[in-house]
């Protein structure tokens, strides 16, 4: 392989938003994806990471207050060096770049350096952090004007590079940044220089997060609300007028599960179906994952069934995850779908179902209602003549019999096809853990018997006051076998389903 050269590198500074992961530009998202290495800051949202490649490097440089896990030089020295050794270098920053972020220091001393490199601006906290709690920052009828200052500097001091005086008498809307320690140095400045104590006023913290949190005052009261309150920094400052516009247009706090912590413990991979859809209706999500999908022990003999497939009358799926884990079979061992022969599939539920879809295959027989083993049975009970049939029945180690058991005694030949196994997560899921222990959690979700088995091998203690979620019966018989409370039971055992359970017990 040719060795890349020097002029091959190149990095790109590049604005990682303000902590919605949506909220990151197509360009930006592209300089992810074709990263060699990955350098990101601690309000880059993590999850963003999940654009990269695999196997591109991932290098944290902290930079919370008063934690620089690299100084700024040190950080500037790496980026350099990484793009001198010829890699594409992808420097992820909070918001924008160039705004209070450094980024115009990293370019000069990569130009400086004689490297190529490129400003992707992103997503400013100072615009849509208000946006998130309903305040524009600029309004026909309020403020044609807007000042953005640092709150980082000490306004006591006599080398601040601020003028407080000029500040205080501008128009308009005025937001500052990393201003939550020194709250009330800055609007005491602002005060003795004219502004007036009434000014509406907000703060918000973690925004367009979901663990964002306003605070509403005024310039004369904010700073003892942030006493009272314990309100902490990342926030962003907004004063001004426009505050008010919030009592109308305050969407994002307004959505059904905002302020409540949910806990997703499905695999890595599956999780992000469930978290989205709660994400959506405003909860805050904390992703631990207790189980892992892997390979059948017998991989062979689950090879050669796959490859069988077209000699069954049937096939039956009972889980999204079988039908991965056949097709990827199916797919290494043949490369013309028809190798499917005319098997007819059965689906126990709409997620399987789909993922059948997804290949451009028909579902011939699934439940109407009750997306358990029981209900397929049930399915091909009323449906069916299956005496004599070849069933080839594609599920999970772990799996209950019940599929086998019923379509046997209906005289139909059923083999079993063990696609993977589930086994505990072992990655370390130290983030997850903190913060469930820390900040405790409204809810916890269960998707399966395993992710309740698995969960309780953890060994964690739920947080006080945290309610369980069941998607369906199987799973609630695991919980109520551990003594585990069960606030909420999907009505159809879907993610929807879950989803919609959830929305409706905390609407009550
Ligand atoms: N370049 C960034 C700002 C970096 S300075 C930007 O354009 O947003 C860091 C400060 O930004 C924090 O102290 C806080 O004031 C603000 N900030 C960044 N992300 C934030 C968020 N999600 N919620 C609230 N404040 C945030």
């Amino acid at each position: 392989m040719a060795k890349k050269t020097s002029s091959s590198g190149i990095c790109y500074l590049v604005g990682a938003g303000p902590g919605d992961p949506g909220l990151l530009t197509i360009k930006g998202k592209e300089c992810i994806a074709a990263a060699d290495v990955l350098v990101y800051d601690y309000l880059v949202n993590a999850d963003l990471l999940r654009h990269g490649k695999p196997n591109a490097e991932r290098i944290y440089v902290g930079k919370k207050a008063g934690d620089h896990t690299l100084s700024q030089e040190e950080i500037n020295k790496l980026i350099v060096k990484l793009t001198k050794e010829g890699k594409v270098v992808t420097r992820l920053k909070g918001g924008d770049p160039v705004l209070f972020g450094r980024g115009a220091e990293e370019a000069a001393e990569l130009a400086e350096a004689g490297v190529r490199f490129e400003l992707v601006p992103g997503i400013t906290s100072a615009i849509a952090g208000p946006a998130y709690a309903g305040i524009p920052v600029t309004h026909r009828s309020h403020a044609s004007q807007l000042t953005i200052f640092t709150g980082h500097e000490d306004p006591t001091k006599s080398e601040t590079s601020l003028n407080y005086a000029k500040l205080a008498q501008a128009e308009g809307t005025k937001v500052f940044l990393m201003g939550v320690e020194r709250i009330g140095e800055i609007t005491g400045e602002l005060m003795k220089h004219g502004a007036k104590p009434e000014t509406p006023m907000a703060l918000v913290r973690w925004a367009t997060t979901g663990r964002q949190q306003t605070l509403v005052a005024t310039l004369g009261t904010i700073a003892q609300r942030v006493k009272e309150t314990g309100f902490k920094a990342p926030a962003v400052a907004v004063v001004g007028d426009v505050v008010t516009e919030r009592d109308a247009i305050n969407w994002f706090e307004n959505r059904p599960l905002y302020g409540k912590r949910i806990v997703v413990t499905r695999t890595r991979q599956q999780a992000g179906v469930l978290s989205r859809q709660l994400i959506e209706l405003g909860a805050d999500v904390i992703e631990l994952p207790t189980i892992r999908i892997e390979e059948p022990q017998d991989l062979l003999g689950f090879g050669e069934l796959v490859q069988d497939c077209h000699k069954y009358d049937w096939i039956v799926f009972t889980s999204p995850n079988g039908v991965d884990a056949f097709f990827k079979m199916f797919d290494k061992l043949y490369n013309d779908s028809r190798c499917l022969g005319a098997a007819r599939i059965a689906c126990i539920g709409p997620g399987t179902a789909e993922k059948v879809k997804a290949r451009h295959l028909a579902v011939d027989l699934m439940p109407e209602k009750d997306f358990v083993a029981e209900g397929l049975v049930k399915a091909f009970k009323a449906n069916q003549n299956i005496e004599n049939q070849m069933i080839l029945w594609v599920k999970a180690a772990e799996t209950r019999e019940v599929i086998s058991n019923e379509l046997t005694s209906m005289g139909a030949i059923v083999d079993e096809a063990i696609a993977y196994q589930t086994v505990a997560e072992k990655e370390d899921n130290l983030e997850a853990l903190a913060r469930l222990k820390n900040e405790g959690a409204d809810m916890i979700t269960f998707t399966s018997s395993s992710t309740v088995e698995h969960f309780l091998d953890l060994g964690v203690a739920l947080p006080e006051g945290c309610e369980i979620a069941s998607i369906g019966p199987v799973t609630s018989q695991a919980l109520t076998r551990h003594q585990m409370p069960i606030a909420v039971e999907a009505k159809s055992f879907t993610i929807p389903g879950l989803v919609e359970a959830i929305r409706k017990h905390f609407a009550k």
